[in-house]
């Protein structure tokens, strides 16, 4: 298949992401919410130049190894480290029904879907489980805000939900002591 990196006409296109799922796992706690980057966060948002400095950081990092669109509401943790906004149909929940049967993208059909990565990334490191949350409706007005602020804000907390009842994602659900699904 031919080479997944971000596409430079800024339309969606399936991603391979550059960073390791089990290294992107382990780095998380490193950005996890706590209250000094919750007091942070409301710092920036009081000033729209900082703000905009930061979020700029936060898109060049994230797109060099995500292929990150910024869309504001960061499912990253969710799935396998996988960038869903990557998808051509921006797909929130699991591949459409074109999906080739060897896993080609229906729109790019020289690349994989994206969530044939995601699945094979999460399942890799042992968190093939994150994938059976229900990712809710992206909320159009974030687009270009800060994922990061956003989270550390806990705008980010119903973002993946269980099907069966409202439940913590996973890695907030480690956050706060709780045993994993
Ligand atoms: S913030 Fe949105 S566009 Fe960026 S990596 Fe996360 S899900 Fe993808």
């Amino acid at each position: 298949m031919g080479e997944q990196r971000a596409c430079g006409d800024g339309r969606p296109r399936p991603v391979v992401p550059r960073l390791e799922a089990r290294v992107s796992y382990a780095l998380h706690p490193v950005l996890a919410a706590n209250s000094l980057y919750r007091r942070l966060g409301a710092w920036l948002e009081r000033r729209r130049l900082a703000y905009r400095w930061f979020a700029r950081v936060e898109r060049v990092a994230k797109e060099r190894l995500y292929g990150c669109r910024m869309c504001g509401q960061c499912a990253l943790p969710d799935t396998g480290y996988t960038c869903p906004m990557t998808c051509p149909k921006q797909l929130r929940n699991g591949p459409c029904g074109g999906v080739a049967a060897d896993g080609r993208c229906e729109v790019h059909p020289e690349l994989a879907c994206v969530w044939v990565i995601a699945f094979e990334r999460a399942q890799g490191a042992g968190h093939g489980s994150d994938l059976d949350l229900l990712q809710r409706p992206v909320d159009h007005r974030e687009w270009d805000r800060s994922s990061w602020v956003n989270y550390w804000q806990g705008r980010d907390d119903g973002l993946g939900t269980a099907p069966s009842k409202d439940e913590p994602r996973p890695l907030l659900r480690r956050e706060l002591g709780l045993r994993p699904r």
